[in-house]
């Protein structure tokens, strides 16, 4: 069985970009017989915005798109990331540089490789060896890096002690045995140390396709951050239909109502229709 996701961070309402990822990783799993799953990313309290879950579940409700065995929090998986941290312990050492050393880096340069320091008040990275690790996006094509070169040593636990997003998010799709990630492009490079880290943990992979992100007019991508505007529940059709456009397929005119659109979303459904890029969401 074939198992897809879709995990929205609670740092606000859901605007149209993240309606596309949502609406497309429904349509892609639901047009191969699969399941799809809601995982809410609330392990980051500081950007967490309150009563954003709720209404980021009910937007997904008015748009027809329901999980299908409930939600899963990742607040709730704390136990389970350190079990999982456990077992990576030989590979992971204390990092104590401060952000103005790192922004001299775009990749880690393995400053406290070989520091033996204290667990206090450091952030955890993982020493990543000298290989490639390639994968096959979708849309993209077999896509390779080096994680050494490219990556470098990241971080599994952050210095304020939170789990980091490429740890947590390797530990639930192995774990909740995804088989299939439909999310956007600027999580494109987060992929290889995820596929890293659950190679390290046998966690089975599952495969990628990542599509465009929306931007507003001035080039950026639409976020809640860029204060993109939430989607209105009361103009679910409109906004099913519109973000369907996005995604290269026209709904005919005679189809109206939500469930209707979403059927013929999954019957007509081909990630060959996604354009490499989306128009400008203004
Ligand atoms: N929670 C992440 C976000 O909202 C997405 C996680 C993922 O799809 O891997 O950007």
């Amino acid at each position: 069985m074939k198992i897809g996701r879709f995990a929205p961070s609670p740092t606000g309402p859901l605007h149209m970009g993240s309606l596309i990822t949502a609406l497309a990783s429904y349509l892609d799993i639901k047009a191969k017989k699969g399941l799809w799953l809601i995982r809410i990313d609330d392990l980051d309290p500081p950007r967490t915005v309150p009563g954003s879950i709720q209404v980021i579940l009910e937007s997904l409700f008015a748009h027809g798109l329901v999980s299908d065995r409930g939600v899963l929090y990742q607040s709730q998986n704390l136990v389970k990331y350190k079990k999982y941290l456990a077992k990576l312990l030989p590979h992971i050492y204390s990092c104590q540089c401060s952000r103005k050393i790192l922004a001299r880096h775009t990749i880690y340069p393995g400053t406290c490789r070989h520091k033996e320091l204290s667990t206090e008040d450091v952030a955890l990275r993982i020493k990543v060896p000298n290989i490639n690790i390639s994968f096959n996006d979708q849309i993209k094509g077999t896509k390779i890096t080096n994680l050494q070169q490219e990556i470098g040593d990241f971080i599994v636990v952050r210095r304020d002690k939170l789990f980091s997003y490429n740890l947590a998010t390797a530990c639930d799709d192995g774990d909740q045995g995804i088989t299939d990630i439909l999310r956007g492009e600027d999580l494109f490079s987060a992929t290889y140390p995820q596929i890293f880290l659950m190679n390290m943990l046998k966690l089975k992979t599952p495969q990628y396709l990542h599509i465009p992100v929306l931007s507003n007019l001035n080039g950026k991508k639409l976020s809640k951050q860029t204060g993109a505007p939430p989607i209105k529940d009361f103009e679910a059709v409109k906004n099913l239909i519109d973000a369907m456009n996005f995604l290269g397929l026209q709904v005919p005119n005679h189809i109206k109502t939500i469930t209707s659109i979403i059927e013929w979303g999954i019957n007509n459904w081909s990630a060959t229709n996604i354009p490499k890029q989306f128009e400008i969401y203004s």
